[in-house]
């Protein structure tokens, strides 16, 4: 998936459900969204809904284990085409759980099966005890929290376990490949392991670590930000097996050549000789 289709699906993610929603959350031009939604819906990984409205395509995962009681994402989640906003309970719930319109419901809510219920989490995550809907987009691992229980997400033992999932997203072999966003309300937070960075951009985030499990982190403004803070985190890294350590800057604007400047300044700090 390139950059430009990475960024729409961020913003389908984050809620834009509109092409005006896409190329307003974005700033990309209509031509570029257009595109990216034609490459998508042809790899069927997002598509239009009844009301022309745009949803992703998650492929449909295996269930191990039942609902049961819980209706918690026909709250939390947004679903178009019954005009369900986010955060407000769905008028088709039935009472005691399940969906009075099960045979016709839309294609969202077919589609869609949290990461508890694909037996991927422990039952401290059933949905309607933990209070957050854990599930996994194209790009993301996201947990939706409940508004009647903010911080849960904050509280052990959920924050450990994503802190865990949020390092196992960032370096299988080396390579990201997930992130691991959590979703409260309008407010939204990238954990990096045990760093929370708040509102993070649709472009990315640039970052190094600082121990195992923390890190320093960048937030791009754009592509050609995000580029820069990514080729002076891998001059960081140069440096750091070259020189066992190197200064992290606290600058957000960097412009090549990085090398001089980082290692002026890991000299002042005589991180190197
Ligand atoms: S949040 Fe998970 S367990 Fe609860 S109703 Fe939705 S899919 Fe089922
Ligand atoms: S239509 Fe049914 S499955 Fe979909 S959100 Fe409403 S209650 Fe849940």
């Amino acid at each position: 998936m390139d950059q430009v289709a990475l960024i729409v699906v961020r913003a389908v993610e984050s809620g834009a459900s509109t092409t005006k929603g896409i190329i307003d959350a974005t700033g990309l031009s209509r031509l570029k969204v257009d595109r990216a939604l034609n490459a998508l819906e042809k790899q069927k990984l997002v598509f239009r809904e009844s009301q022309g409205s745009w949803a992703l395509g998650i492929p449909e995962a295996p269930t191990v284990r039942e609902c049961g009681s819980c209706t918690l994402c026909c709250k939390v989640l947004e679903v178009t085409d019954v005009g369900k906003p986010v955060n407000q309970a769905c008028k088709h719930i039935l009472a005691g759980g399940g969906c009075e319109i099960y045979q016709q419901r839309p294609r969202q809510c077919r589609s869609f099966s949290c990461t508890w219920l694909q037996g991927h989490l422990d039952d401290d995550w059933f949905p309607e005890k933990s209070g957050m809907v854990p599930h996994f987009g194209l790009d993301a691992f996201n947990v939706q929290v409940d508004l009647d229980c903010p911080d849960r997400w904050r509280e052990e033992p959920y924050f450990s376990k994503l802190c865990e999932l949020s390092l196992d997203g960032l370096r299988v072999g080396g390579r990201r490949r997930y992130a691991t966003l959590v979703i409260v309300g309008s407010d939204r937070y990238l954990l990096l392991g045990r760093t929370i960075v708040p509102d993070p951009t649709l472009f990315g985030t640039a970052f190094v670590p600082v121990t195992r499990d923390t890190f320093r982190y960048w937030k791009a403004r754009s592509l050609e930000h995000l580029q820069r803070l990514n080729d002076r985190v891998m001059e960081i890294q140069r440096i750091q097996q070259e020189f066992g350590s190197c200064a992290i800057p606290d600058d957000d604007d960097p412009h090549p050549p990085y090398r001089p400047a980082l290692l002026e300044l890991s000299k002042n700090l005589r991180l190197v000789s």
